[in-house]
């Protein structure tokens, strides 16, 4: 049942992110070529919450069923920039306020929170080495300029980490980071660059393109001297099996979907849930 709600979802983002392709007059370039159907634009999609209902489990019954677990929440962001500007450049849906986004920070800060890394998940999966009982992660998916000119500047001054997930093909393109900017940030320790496929393409395609999407990122990643640890987040949220045993073939460690929740469990570490953040105070997410 989920999953079928999952796939109407995706084909119904899909139309709606065809449609805005043919009005879009922003181009995406893409490298290396390769022959793709018409690509979802990450900027034009309005991406509305997949709400599988949230597991019923208590979480001693998942850390029975799936453990360890460990209650993270990861905060998902996309665009963090100021809110008239990114009406202005039409992605105010996908668009945390810079005022929201700094309060929500020093809520983290002044009630006790830690920013943890990525790694120290993966360390507790791996290791069982605890984490503290506050913890949070930060996420940024698919790259967009604003991260460096707006969120990194925030993150830096409070000394958080965080994890960007990059669909490596729309890098150097208007409204995405460049290779340098990315390498400048990978320099200060603070960022974790990771996959995001390489055409923000959901992993509901045929094998050959799943294994050619991740993999061509990868590549890209590890080209930049990026990818460690290996991490990822699927677009769209929408995850599959295949991609799933791919991930795990091929070295990931972790793998983020849009799924609502905040406890993360080993045996569930490739369909990890996360809190997507909009303009308000954290209290409205549970915090
Ligand atoms: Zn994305």
């Amino acid at each position: 049942m989920r999953r079928i709600r999952q796939i109407l979802i995706v084909g119904l983002i899909l139309m709606a992110s065809g449609i805005g392709l043919l009005f879009a007059s922003k181009s995406i370039i893409l490298k290396p070529t390769i022959t793709a159907s018409p690509l979802p634009s990450p900027t034009s999609t309005p991406k509305p919450t997949p709400t599988p209902s949230p597991s019923p489990l208590t979480f001693a019954q998942m850390n029975e069923r799936f453990g360890p677990c460990a209650f993270v929440p990861v905060l998902m962001y996309h665009h963090v920039q100021n809110l008239d500007q990114a009406k202005a450049e039409g992605h105010q849906s996908l668009t945390v306020g810079d005022d929201y986004f700094r309060q929500q920070l020093v809520y983290l800060r002044d009630h006790g929170y830690q920013v943890i890394r990525t790694q120290d998940l993966i360390n507790f999966f791996e290791t069982g080495t605890s984490v503290p009982s506050k913890s949070v992660l930060l996420t940024f998916d698919d790259g967009y300029v604003d991260f460096n000119t707006t969120a990194y500047p925030i993150l830096k001054e409070f000394g958080y980490s965080a994890t960007v997930f990059l669909s490596t093909g729309l890098t150097e393109n208007p409204g995405y980071l460049s290779w340098n900017a990315i390498s400048d940030m990978n320099n200060s320790g603070l960022v974790l660059f990771a996959n995001h496929t390489w055409s923000h393409r959901n992993v509901g395609a045929e094998n050959a393109v799943v294994e050619k999407e991740i993999g061509t990122a990868d590549t890209q990643l590890k080209e930049h001297g990026l990818n460690s640890p290996k991490v990822f987040a699927y677009p769209y949220g929408f995850q599959s099996d295949f991609a799933e045993t791919y991930l795990a073939q091929n070295g990931y460690q972790l793998a983020f979907t849009t799924n609502p929740g905040s406890t993360q469990c080993k045996k569930l570490r490739f369909e990890l849930p996360r809190l997507r953040i909009g303009n308000a105070t954290l209290t409205e997410y549970g915090f």
